[in-house]
């Protein structure tokens, strides 16, 4: 099985990492944090001890990291994954980042003679320990063909968004959806309370009729209408409020760029910016039920 080498093993990167050792890939990792390696070691990795070292002998180059600026580092940095890569490597960045970013990277390794793809994901935590995370790949359909292996190890949905920064483009684009169906729900739900109309049959109407989205029926902010959801235990993330308003902040820097008309979005990123400054942000976004009530 092939080389990877995995920059990057946080709460996403760790499991990802994990999956492809299960996979039968061989995994070298390096992270900041020397504890995230030593803990891929004790799940039969190898361990890297600079950028360089998890590059030189990897045929893939895996990377999940923070933000833009890190990928940005990682990739065009001295010592960095470009210089240090051998050639036929083929590049996988699965960060959430800029669209611009994105595609400043892909161009640099391109320059190079280097195959790239943006893999972003959804699916969260649970969808990596799981290997059920939805990539969205922006990417020639060589690169594209030549990532879909490694990334059926990670992921069970593998979509093709088109070329470069397309994939960062339809993360961004999903989660504006997502953001502002989650407040709207969240809305319906208090009118409803101040109008005597029971939350359940409101969620009984709803559910089955044009009201019905993903925000309504998978992952209700109500306890006690949607089992799995993480209203039912005190909003544990999940998903987290600082995350979601991360992804809100990239869609507005995308429709600034792009003079794109986003309103809701605007308005969805500015609603979780005053949740996440009233609170810690590592409450589930679905949270915003409780800051929508006593605001
Ligand atoms: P995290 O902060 O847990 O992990 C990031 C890791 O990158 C850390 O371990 C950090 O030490 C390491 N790192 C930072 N700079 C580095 C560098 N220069 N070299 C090597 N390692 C470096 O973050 P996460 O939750 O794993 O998220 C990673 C990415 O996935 C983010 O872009 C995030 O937006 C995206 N994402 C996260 C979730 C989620 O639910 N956590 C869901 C979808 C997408």
């Amino acid at each position: 099985m092939a080389k990877v080498g995995f920059i990057g093993l946080g709460n996403m990167g760790m499991p990802m990492a994990e999956n492809l050792l299960k996979g039968a890939y061989e995994v070298t990792g390096f992270d900041l944090n020397a504890a995230a390696t030593e803990r891929l070691v004790d799940n039969g990795g190898s361990r890297a001890n600079s950028l360089a070292d998890a590059c030189n002998a990897a045929e893939i180059v895996i990377t999940m990291l923070p933000s833009g600026e890190q990928v940005r580092e990682v990739y065009l940095g001295a010592g960095g994954v470009l210089a240090s890569i051998r050639p036929g490597t083929l590049l996988i960045d699965s960060s959430t980042i800029d669209v611009q970013t994105a595609r400043e990277v892909v161009q640099a390794a391109q320059n190079k003679g280097f195959a790239m793809v943006d893999a972003p994901v959804s699916g969260g935590v649970a969808g990596a320990e799981a290997a059920t995370l939805t990539f969205m790949v922006g990417g020639s359909d060589e690169a594209f063909e030549r990532a879909r292996p490694v990334l059926e190890k990670m992921g069970k949905t593998i979509v093709h968004a088109g070329a470069p920064g397309n994939g960062q483009a339809a993360k961004i684009c999903n989660n504006m959806i997502l953001g502002v169906s989650m407040i709207v729900v969240s809305e319906a739900f208090l009118l409803a309370e101040k109008l005597g109309l029971d939350a359940q049959k409101l969620f009984d109407i709803s559910s089955k009729s044009s009201g019905q989205c993903w925000s309504m029926t998978s992952y209700c902010p109500v306890p006690g209408l949607v089992p799995s959801s993480p209203a039912n235990r005190d909003y544990r993330a999940g998903f987290t409020a600082a995350m979601m308003l991360k992804d809100l902040k990239l869609a507005q820097t995308a429709a600034r760029a792009t003079h794109a008309t986003t309103p809701l979005g605007a308005g969805a990123a500015a609603v979780y910016e005053r949740f996440v400054e009233s609170s810690d942000g590592s409450v589930d976004f679905s949270g915003i039920i409780r800051y929508l009530r006593g605001a």
